[in-house]
């Protein structure tokens, strides 16, 4: 890179050889285009009919899914504007666990509609600046249309709009009841902690034999026949290390010179097991989770002393397990006390299809629920899972924040009808900012239609006319994707969190003004290439990865 020469000079060497630098326009469009393409690769599977997507990793896994955030998870994003926009979606899934393609797709329009703009020589700062005025009158008009969150009806029609698009839909009534009893059971001073909700998973029968139990499923099996299936009033010990004798870190030989010092040295190692166990029992516990392995011979005394036991759980589980019934880990079983000791009412392995699962019923703390899905595959059963916990997630800030919004495009139409007459009392460059925004808005009810195979112009026109011509109602028309006409989406019980609309809003308007104030690209020689064209290879522009995915 060479600095200006003036006057026939030998020219500046700024740069380091080999770095790679875009500048102004030029560096605009190559963000804009990575970040369009980003959003391209999710857009098909915006909306209820919109597609899955099979993503194929490195090691040859399978992921069959239509979750944006999952998606640009897992592809293997290059370009950094590209990255800038994967943030979104994760964002959106931290904050809402919902509402992830809808941010991305917006992120893309607005840069898209932001490129006329720079074309025409409108600065950058001045879009900044109208996308910011623009997104903060956005957030007023979703607060307008707001409704109140008045029973759990609609709540579960809350998660059933979040279901809907999942290839879930068919049994999204009997998932959503499970969803609302969850989120309702664990919900506390009007918080509600998902993480209260456990998930197991357990291939076989359909996905319609889902459950939800008070209490805690950990899939694991008592390690001894011996042991009792049923303990009631459950003392339980939390025991993070293993039950076994500790090999040593150096390879010790002992030399036994005689058959009775073998014998004494046999018996001293069962003695201290035994002793373990001894003390355990004599703690009070009935029931030992155990994180590591547990000896033969622990498991023979423990199952002689009526205690029931599991071993090698998941420290997630242990975790749990100890919120839940209020005891402690304890990593030294030698020193355990009475007060380490969790309780519960129940603990039993119970069948579920043809494997069998311990359950933790009637825990000190109730707010712990456990789902147990059912399915008759992995992928399935992935799939559930992640839909569930989209679900628990909407109807969990449904319940904390207690305001929902219409769907279905109702409120992007709204804003856009709001925006252009807004746009007009600002005047000024701005407005052309401002009006760049309430078109890009479009582009969810648009793409709603598209991936319906509706048409999109048509549906848009509808929709608007809809919104002008009722005012006090005309906000909740969105689109039914049967009919292709507007709807009034509160009685068609199409609803989402207000919380999901603001954050797509705000962060597809903050990561397209960040994107935007860049003029200056400068990468070191290793940085992924900057022409988002750049790698005929690549799955798109910009991205590696799953072939054919724009
Ligand atoms: P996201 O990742 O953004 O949540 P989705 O694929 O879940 O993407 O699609 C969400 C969009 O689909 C929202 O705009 C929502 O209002 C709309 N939607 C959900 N259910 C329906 C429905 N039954 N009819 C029409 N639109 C719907
Ligand atoms: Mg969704």
């Amino acid at each position: 890179m060479y600095g200006p020469g003036s006057n026939g000079q030998q020219p500046i060497i700024v740069l380091k050889e080999g770095t790679q630098r875009s500048k102004d326009k030029e560096a605009q469009f190559n963000n804009i285009a990575a970040a369009k393409a980003v959003a391209d690769s999710v857009r098909s599977t915006l909306g209820p009919k919109g597609m899955d997507k099979m993503l194929v990793d490195t090691i040859g896994d399978v992921t069959i899914t239509n979750d944006g955030v999952t998606i640009l998870k897992e592809i293997d994003v290059q370009h950094p504007a590209a990255k800038m926009v994967v943030e979104v979606a994760k964002t959106q899934d931290d904050e809402c666990g919902d509402g992830t393609t809808t941010a991305v797709v917006l992120a893309g329009e607005l840069l898209k509609q932001s490129e006329s703009l720079i074309d025409a020589n409108v600065h950058p700062t001045v879009i900044t600046n109208g996308f910011k005025m623009a997104a903060a009158k956005a957030v007023e008009v979703l607060d307008n249309i707001a409704v109140d969150v008045t029973s759990d009806k609609l709540l579960k029609q809350v998660s059933l709009t979040a279901l809907t698009g999942k290839s879930v839909g068919g049994e999204g009534d009997i998932l959503s009841d499970i969803v609302v009893k969850a989120c309702r059971a664990v919900e506390d001073n009007g918080t509600v902690d998902t993480d209260d909700i456990m998930i197991t998973k357990k291939a076989g029968d359909v996905v319609a034999d889902t459950y939800m139990i008070e209490g805690l499923v950990i899939d694991k099996q008592r390690v001894h026949p011996r042991m009792p299936k049923l303990v009631k009033n459950a003392k339980i010990a939390l025991i993070t290390t293993q039950l076994e004798n500790k090999k040593t870190e150096v390879d010790a030989q002992i030399q036994i010179t005689a058959p009775s010092a073998m014998q004494s040295f046999l018996d001293q190692e069962e003695a201290h097991l035994k002793e373990l166990v001894d003390k355990i029992v004599a703690a009070g516990a009935n029931v030992v989770f155990c994180q590591k392995g547990v000896d033969d011979l622990v498991q023979h005394y423990l199952a002689k002393n009526g205690v029931f036991c599991c071993r090698r759980l998941k420290e997630s589980d242990m975790i749990a397990i100890a919120k839940a019934t209020g005891g402690k880990l304890v990593g030294e079983p030698m020193e355990i006390k009475k007060d380490d000791l969790g309780f519960a009412e129940c603990v039993e392995e119970k069948e579920v299809g043809a494997d069998s699962m311990c359950f933790i019923t009637g825990c000190k703390n109730p707010k712990a629920v456990s789902i147990v899905i059912r399915g008759g595959t992995e992928h399935v059963l992935d799939e559930v899972e992640r839909a569930l916990n989209d679900a628990i997630r909407v109807v969990g800030v449904a319940i904390e924040d207690g305001k929902v919004v219409a769907g279905a495009g109702a409120p992007e139409i709204e804003i856009e009808l709001k925006l252009a007459k807004y746009a007009s009392s600002v005047g000024g460059r701005e407005q052309l900012a401002i009006e760049a925004f309430a078109k890009a808005m479009e582009i969810i009810p648009w793409t709603i239609a598209e991936n319906a195979g509706i048409d999109s112009i048509d549906s848009i026109i509808k929709l608007k006319s809809a919104h002008e011509k009722d005012k006090k109602k005309g906000c909740y028309f969105g689109l039914d994707l049967d009919s292709g006409e507007a709807v009034d989406m509160l009685k068609r019980n199409v609803v989402e969190p207000l919380r999901v609309k603001v954050q797509a809003i705000n962060s597809a308007a903050e990561v397209a003004n960040m994107i935007l104030r860049i003029d200056d690209v400068i990468a070191s020689r290793r940085a992924p290439p900057m022409n988002p064209m750049a790698d005929p290879n690549m799955g798109g522009p910009g991205m590696s990865g799953v072939g054919g995915m724009m």
